[in-house]
């Protein structure tokens, strides 16, 4: 035992004080005692007990200290989570803040739009600029498969548009469950060189840009716009990267296998009807009476090409007499609409339509050279051994894209300049270069005899 009242024990203490004493970290309480023991000379295993002045025990003032200690650690606790919690807000007000601006900058990317459509009026060279919405980076792409991937900028654009055109205001839909929606329908578009969210985006933005030029808004019901809208978003879904899929042609008895395929993908995409703008939120599950499901589906299934003929002829007997009042004609007009819109890259600028051929023409060479490997036989317009671009886009712009767009131009005259012209221009520069890949074929060909003749 230590007794401070002994002259021997007070002279120790005050050695220890006077050269301060340190103990490490990694000391127990046992090697503490040890040291006490070996500094007053004392036996190790001597009991040791810490006495205040008045004879008290040192433990009180211990717990008071322990107290205090743990108090301490309390409010660093809570320091902590204050600090965590303001990060967590801060991060918060920053990402809504991006959001903002991104909206911002798709406001006034459109407002300079408008304002150059309302100037451009008579400068035809300049109107395919028309289509850049967007797409100010288009300008750096060269003719390869270098189409912006970043998804994020492209789904703020698509949700600006439903807020444009006021369809989340007039079908109330919830901003947050719209952002899920879109989210949900990029994640639903495959990697694919061609039929992927990107060609989701760029028919949408030209469904948006049409309804603007041509003014539907003023000639359609809310209904039908969003039906437009929607019906581009979705419109190949899911879309395998092939057109022969065996599993789909059983499923729909050969009766437009693919694009039945996307219908029923846009209307499963969520197991939560709150995630899907299709169905209201009292729906539980689609009906004939969901507004916009019918007209979607119906837009979608007029999306296939082995349709065309049937759908175009069809319009061309109503347009000169088209009646927005009839139910039938203005169906027909919006299945005309999203058809212009599927195959509309044409009518871009060059350097931001060439590499969407690229993008395709490598989709139907995935396509012909599994088919060819498996013995099956090839549509030439995907043998790569037979096809060049000039040739797969000639005949195309001439008999498919002209004709069609110059039919819709009967009750949209605006769209000549904007639309028609570019599509004319673009036939030439192709014929220009076949013509050039065709003399260049005649050059081989001759310096080939020529040197099997030496
Ligand atoms: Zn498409």
């Amino acid at each position: 035992m230590f007794d401070n009242k002994t002259g021997c024990s007070v002279s120790r203490l005050i050695f220890c004080s006077a050269h301060r004493v340190v103990f490490s970290r990694f000391c127990s309480p046992c090697d503490i005692k040890e040291l006490f023991c070996t500094a007053l000379g004392l036996p190790r295993n001597t009991n040791v007990s810490l006495l205040d002045s008045t004879g008290e025990l040192f433990q009180n003032v211990l717990t008071q200290v322990a107290e205090q200690f743990s108090r301490a650690f309390k409010i660093n606790e809570l320091k902590t989570e204050v600090t965590n919690r303001l990060a967590m807000l801060e991060k918060r007000v920053e990402l809504e803040g991006m959001r903002v601006v991104e909206i911002e900058k798709c406001r006034s990317d459109i407002k300079k739009l408008r304002e150059e459509m309302a100037s451009r009026n008579n400068r035809s060279q300049n109107n395919r600029k028309h289509f850049s919405l967007f797409l100010e980076d288009n300008k750096k792409l060269t003719p390869r498969r270098d189409v912006p991937s970043t998804p994020r900028p492209h789904v703020s654009c698509l949700e600006h548009m439903y807020h444009d055109l006021g369809l989340v205001k007039d079908f109330n839909i919830n901003p947050i469950t719209l952002k899920r929606w879109l989210l949900c329908i990029h994640d639903n578009y495959r990697n694919n060189p061609f039929h992927n969210f990107r060609h989701c985006f760029c028919v949408t933005q030209m469904m948006y840009s049409m309804i603007c030029l041509c003014s539907l808004q003023e000639k359609f019901t809310q209904v039908d716009i969003l039906i437009l809208m929607t019906a581009a978003v979705c419109h190949d879904l899911d879309h395998p990267g092939y057109n022969n899929t065996t599993e789909l042609a059983v499923r729909y008895n050969d009766i437009s296998p693919l694009e039945n395929h996307h219908c029923a993908v846009a209307f499963q995409i969520s197991p939560s009807p709150t995630a899907n703008i299709l169905l209201p939120t009292s729906t539980p599950r689609p009906s004939a009476d969901t507004p916009g499901r019918a007209g979607t589906i119906t837009l979608i299934l007029a999306t296939d090409m082995a349709r065309h003929g049937e759908i175009l002829d069809s319009f061309k007997q109503k347009v000169d007499c088209f009646d927005y009042t009839d139910e039938e004609h203005v169906t027909c007009l919006k299945m005309v609409l999203i058809k212009c819109c599927d195959i509309s890259n044409e009518v871009r600028p060059m350097e931001v339509a060439e590499p969407w051929v690229d993008c395709l023409l490598e989709e139907y060479f995935m396509q012909s050279d599994r088919e060819k490997a498996e013995g099956l036989p090839v549509a030439p317009f995907m043998d790569r051994e037979k096809v060049t671009k000039p040739t797969a886009q000639i005949g195309f712009i001439k008999f498919v894209l002209i004709p069609m767009f110059e039919t819709v131009m009967k009750l949209f005259p605006q769209i000549e300049e904007v639309m028609v012209q570019p599509l004319r221009e673009s036939r030439d520069r192709y014929e220009e270069l076949k013509q050039i890949d065709d003399a260049m074929n005649e050059v081989r060909g001759f310096c080939t005899n020529a040197c099997m003749s030496v």
